[in-house]
């Protein structure tokens, strides 16, 4: 890849189930930011976590159904074991890993002391002699179990630069790069492969926008040039909560049973970002250019689940 080959925008769905109307919301804006701004617009498979068998050809075929398309290989994130050792490796020999033998229970413990934030890593494995570690190694080895790596962060603050939410300044904590069951952890991989995809904006829903200056961090001490950030709103129930699949109709699949058809689906969510008639993502993003894209609201996506055909469908 040379100089000149233009950056891309991505979505990186986890497959541990069927994609909501949030996340389909989610990936339209992606797609409508890269193609708007003139890059690539990459897909990546992020199974090192949650995975339901099927799930991510079902999340790919709903991707496709609604209008989107993408450029190059889908990346699935479990093929890339060995890049994201050799970033470990990296890290290490610029001495920023260090074991940590806590369990959650322990953190927990420790962040209940008064002035400390909530989930913060207390520091308790950061300086620990060389003996201490030892043992504290083969006591977690006795139990079946090994340490996870936490980042020595040479900093404690980082500031990204959203198009939507400005210069954001959040904490860098001594955070888990590698879990103690051997798996590179979500912040390490996610960083890894957006650079090999050379991904430079990064369009994913705003409840990940307090990662982000922790990511840029990582991505910096790794070489990797920082992307741009573009923290899109989530999609909530009416009750205020994530919205989640046990809330109602929320995916294709569902929707379909109810006489939706995928183009009703994106209709919805056009009207969601003040587009009408939308068919089709195109649709969409034709009428989206960056100021207006820019100008969307801030709010999260109250979504009601429909418990009936959409009104404009022929009655049986
Ligand atoms: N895989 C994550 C999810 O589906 C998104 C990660 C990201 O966009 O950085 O929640």
């Amino acid at each position: 890849m040379n100089a000149d080959t233009p950056g891309a925008g991505r979505f990186a769905p986890s497959p541990s189930g069927d994609l909501h109307l949030g996340n389909l919301r989610t990936a339209i804006l992606a797609w409508t930011w890269a193609r708007r701004t003139g890059r690539r617009f990459v897909l990546r498979v992020e199974d090192i976590d949650r995975v339901r068998p099927g799930a991510a050809e079902r999340q790919l075929a709903d991707l496709a159904e609604i209008g989107l398309d993408w450029d190059g290989p889908v990346l699935v994130q479990s093929t890339r074991h060995q890049a994201h050792e050799d970033a470990l490796d990296r890290l290490r020999r610029a001495g920023l890993l260090f074991e940590c033998y806590c369990s959650r229970a322990d953190i927990r413990r420790a962040t209940a002391a008064p002035h400390t934030p909530p989930g913060h890593y207390p520091g308790t494995c950061l300086d620990l002699t060389e003996p201490e570690r030892a043992r504290r190694r083969a006591e977690l080895a006795a139990r079946g179990r090994a340490p996870a790596l936490r980042l020595r962060a040479p900093v404690s603050e980082w500031t990204i630069h959203d198009e939507l939410h400005g210069e954001v300044t959040g904490p860098v904590d001594h955070f888990v790069v590698r879990r103690g069951d051997g798996a590179p952890a979500y912040n390490l991989a996610v960083v890894v492969d957006d650079g090999f995809q050379r991904v430079d904006q990064v369009t994913r829903a705003d409840d990940l926008l307090f990662e982000a200056p922790a990511q840029a961090c990582l991505a910096t001490l790794l070489g990797i040039p920082p992307p741009g950030y573009v923290h899109v709103p989530l999609a909530v129930s009416p009750a205020g909560a994530r919205l989640a699949k046990r809330d109602g109709a929320v995916t294709l699949f569902d929707l379909r049973g109810l006489g939706w058809s995928a183009a009703d689906a994106v209709g919805w969510i056009g009207r969601s970002l003040g587009v009408r008639g939308a068919r089709t993502a195109a649709d969409i993003a034709e009428a989206l250019d960056v100021p207006a894209l820019r100008a969307l609201p801030l709010a999260p996506w109250v979504v009601d689940p429909p418990a009936a055909p959409p009104p404009s469908a022929p009655r049986a």
